[in-house]
């Protein structure tokens, strides 16, 4: 298979009226599919899994800038925590002490997404708003001095009713405006897949997460 570099630069086009930004998302892909993209002028990709992450981030170039999107479990963080650009996926305060914790082990501050539970489905991961609000305010989220807590990410519900999902990623950017009052405003909002990004772009995505649109279907 070859990434669709067409594809790819509309995309980028359409992004630019939106100021938004293009996580090329590559897991199950190959390093060769990535370097495509990569030799195309974009640096910046996400995977979802550890291990696949750390090998690709030793075979390719290290300006590439690399999303962790995935579930994180807490003994992994320390294999990604050297290199990782943006953890889009934190779904708990456990997991963000961690990530501070191998921030601090690495010298670095390590940037964060909260990641938000929006869709219907109960199989995903991710925080309440009461939940993410609360880790916002929280003083001992604050003492915490390598992290940075950048914005939120969402997934919409898997679903073919755009009424649903449009709804979804309305209460999400209602729930991001919100958090504007707050010192540490966050200032990404990371929405949209290759089947709804159009739709995230519409409610204010500030980044959107695409992978077959780009790369072909997963098998
Ligand atoms: C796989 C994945 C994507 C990309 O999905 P596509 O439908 O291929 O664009 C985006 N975000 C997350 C969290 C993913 O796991």
């Amino acid at each position: 298979m070859s990434a669709d570099i067409f594809h790819l630069k509309e995309i980028l086009y359409e992004l630019k009226e939106h100021n938004a930004t293009l996580v090329a998302v590559s897991k199950k892909k190959s390093v060769e599919e990535i370097k495509q993209v990569y030799d195309a002028g974009h640096k910046i990709f996400g995977e979802n899994y550890v291990q696949e992450l750390k090998e690709k981030y030793e075979a390719l170039p290290k300006d590439i800038q690399w999303h962790f999107i995935g579930h994180l479990q807490t003994n992994k963080v320390k294999v990604i925590s050297p290199f990782v650009s943006l953890i889009q996926s934190v779904d708990s305060l456990k997991l963000l002490k961690e990530i501070n914790k191998e921030g601090e082990k690495n010298n670095r501050i390590i940037n964060c997404l909260l990641q938000i539970h929006i869709a219907q489905e109960e199989t995903k991961f991710g925080l309440s708003f009461a939940e993410a609000e609360t880790i916002l305010k929280s003083p001992e989220v604050k003492t915490m001095k390598n992290i940075s807590i950048k914005g939120l990410m969402g997934m919409a519900s898997l679903t073919e009713n755009t009424s649903q999902i449009r709804k979804e990623f309305q209460a999400l950017r209602r729930f991001f405006n919100q958090l504007q009052t707050l010192n540490s405003k966050p200032q990404t909002l990371s929405i949209g897949m290759t089947s709804d990004y159009k739709l995230a772009l519409s409610k204010g995505s500030t980044m959107v997460r695409i992978g077959s649109a780009i790369f072909g279907e997963r098998i």
